[in-house]
């Protein structure tokens, strides 16, 4: 599977409550088995990340959680993201409340 670096939005107007991590950071560090980054997701940002981040991409299925830091998180349009960055799946029922 192949996740492209541009084209990313800030999916927004979430008032959605966080899953069973509970925090979408915790959710990204459960699912993408790394250490939470000293930078932002977004390319060219060097900001630290504060928050996990709901973002959507034209070429990929579904919604996929990102460190990123408050500014970023505001951004609108499409942006960057660092290439080496790892993309876990928002969706609960495939990560962590999936039903064995
Ligand atoms: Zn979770
Ligand atoms: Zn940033």
């Amino acid at each position: 599977m192949s996740i492209p670096a541009t084209g990313w939005s800030n999916k927004g107007g979430t008032g959605e409550r966080a899953c069973k991590c509970g925090t979408w950071k915790q959710h990204w560090i459960n699912f993408s088995e790394k250490a939470w980054p000293a930078t932002c997701s977004v390319k060219e940002c060097s900001s630290a990340p504060t928050l996990g981040a709901h973002v959507k991409n034209q070429s990929v299925a579904g919604e996929r959680i990102v460190p990123m830091c408050d500014s970023c998180n505001k951004l609108g349009g499409t942006f960057t993201l660092k290439g080496s960055i790892t993309v876990p799946s928002a969706n609960k029922s495939e990560t962590c409340e999936k039903k064995a």
